[in-house]
């Protein structure tokens, strides 16, 4: 019988489990919907053990539908939402207060405190990220100065605090590991991506005691079992990435200098750059990618907010159409966006410009415009955007990339994927299967367990589904770029008051 690898996928919005056979293929998955909580305006939350049980059902649900047990399974691989922070009792195993999901502004005034105090150079340095929010860092001092229960427990030395990662190990171990793997780690805010070690002056400044931080393991190693008696086998964890990068191995953009976009609610393209690390000089992090062996791979990645959320906002806010399918021949039903661009800032704007006083701005509007003008042009935006932080890459690195690898619900778009190449004047790229951040997770647990080999026997199982090549001349992509950029121009700074 093949090999089965089994991927722990959780999500922001749901957890899902997936099964693949030593091809690379799916054999079966399951999936749950999680509940997130807002309660108060900008802050976001999850329940540590609504996260655990949505993970565990889906576990469950995935082997029942294949009439397998635990004992089938050859390795298990985790990706997961990533910066998402979650405390418990070491003894007791029980989450302390809620996760704080990524998307939680909380923090957000420590922030500018600490960039006032010129902190967030120190950070840039050591973490490779900007001063934000989003990273987990600000997140855990926050618990410990607003949770009497966390610090009571800090006091004792039984805080654990883990990403999400770390606290689905944890629940499968029945509490015998606190461990994340360095593409997790890298995402905190408190960790040297240099040094691959908590950072004590990041520590000391945010006061989180290195004692509640878990163990760091590489991304592809025999980390952790299953517990034996809850799941009735032992199971190596032999996988760990975040979500982001998982798909950059899932896609298989193992060289120096390869790159994936994924074009989801927002897109996140991420840049494999070696084992040579490098701060961006053009408002691009620096993560790690992921650790094989003592080898560690680095990536710059650069996040937009609104890429398929703008559709959503053309389907549901104006109601332009029914279906997210349909934009693709409304976009070809005109020759062009008829001078029309969108910039949609509805968050402000991510990498490269990170200005969150931008606003949605849509420009070029004249009487002949309508609703198939606005769809295209929105398109359009999700590429002009992927266009800028790629072109941040190529600065940062020097490097010219020849194919961009793609995946994302909105990468289904073959308009936004030509539109996409014939911008960056370079092959985009769709795979098979398009499921590349489990199938990233899945690969890291094989390789682990020596159902694959090397990095090559993965590549061989990345197939191809269908390729854009570019198709513009250069006077008219500048054409393009230069509409653009004056579009972005009246978008920025809108909310200055
Ligand atoms: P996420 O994982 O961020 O929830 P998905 O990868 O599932 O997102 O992608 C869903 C997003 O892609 C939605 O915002 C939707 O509007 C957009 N989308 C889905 N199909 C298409 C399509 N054919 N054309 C354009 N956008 C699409």
């Amino acid at each position: 019988m093949s090999r089965i690898i089994m991927a722990l996928d959780q999500g922001t919005t749901s957890s899902r489990t997936i099964l693949f056979d030593e091809r690379g293929k799916i054999i079966a998955s399951d999936s749950a919907p999680l509940t997130c909580y807002y309660p108060q305006s900008g802050w976001v939350e999850q329940k540590p053990e609504e996260i655990w049980d949505s993970q565990k059902q889906t576990i469950e649900g995935v082997l029942r539908k294949q009439n397998l047990k635990m004992k089938d399974i050859t390795a298990i691989g985790i990706t997961n939402q990533r910066e998402t922070v979650i405390a418990w009792d070491r003894k007791t195993g029980k989450s302390v207060g809620h996760a704080i999901v990524w998307q939680c502004r909380r923090t957000a005034n420590y922030c500018d405190q600490l960039k006032r105090e010129g902190f967030d150079e120190v950070l840039k340095r050591k973490t490779g990220l900007v001063t934000d929010a989003y990273f987990s860092g600000t997140k855990m001092r926050w618990i410990l100065q607003n949770n009497p229960d966390a610090r009571q427990l800090a006091e004792k030395g039984d805080l654990l605090f883990g990403t999400v990662d770390s606290w689905l190990v944890w629940n499968l171990t029945g509490g015998k590991k606190h461990i994340t793997d360095v593409s997790n780690a890298s995402r905190t805010l408190v960790f040297n991506i240099e040094k691959l070690e908590w950072d004590e002056e990041i520590l000391n400044k945010f006061e989180i005691p290195k004692s509640s931080l878990p163990q760091v393991m590489a991304s592809s190693e025999v980390m952790a079992h299953t517990d034996e008696t809850q799941w009735g086998a032992s199971v190596p964890i032999a996988g760990i990435a975040g979500d982001q990068q998982a798909s950059l191995f899932g896609q298989a953009c193992f060289e120096s200098g390869t790159a994936k976009n994924t074009y989801g609610t927002g897109c996140f393209m991420l840049m494999n750059t070696g084992h040579q690390l490098t701060i961006s000089q053009h408002g691009l992090l620096t993560t790690i990618a992921w650790k094989i062996g003592n080898k560690v791979t680095y990536a710059l990645e650069g996040s937009v907010f609104i890429a398929g959320a703008l559709i959503q906002w053309l389907r549901d806010g104006l109601q332009l159409f029914n279906d997210a399918k349909e934009t693709e021949e409304m976009a070809r039903s005109v020759d062009s966006s008829g001078g029309v661009f969108v910039v949609p800032a509805f968050v402000g704007l991510g990498a490269p410009h990170w200005d969150p006083y931008a606003r949605g701005t849509i420009v070029g509007l004249s009487r002949n415009t309508n609703k198939n003008h606005l769809v295209r042009a929105g398109l359009e935006a999700i590429a002009f955007q992927s266009y800028d932080v790629l072109k941040s890459m190529e600065k940062d690195t020097g490097m010219k990339l020849k194919t961009l690898r793609v995946d994302g619900g909105a990468s289904a778009n073959n308009f936004l994927c030509q539109f996409q190449a014939d911008i960056l004047g370079l092959i985009v790229s769709r795979p098979e299967v398009v499921e590349t951040t489990a199938m990233g997770a899945a690969f890291l647990a094989g390789l682990a367990t020596g159902v694959w080999k090397n990095l090559d026997d993965i590549r061989s199982m990345w197939k191809e589904d269908q390729q854009f090549k570019p198709s513009l001349v250069a006077s008219d992509v500048q054409h393009f770029i230069e509409g653009w950029q004056k579009a972005v121009g009246r978008s920025r700074n809108w909310m200055s008051d």
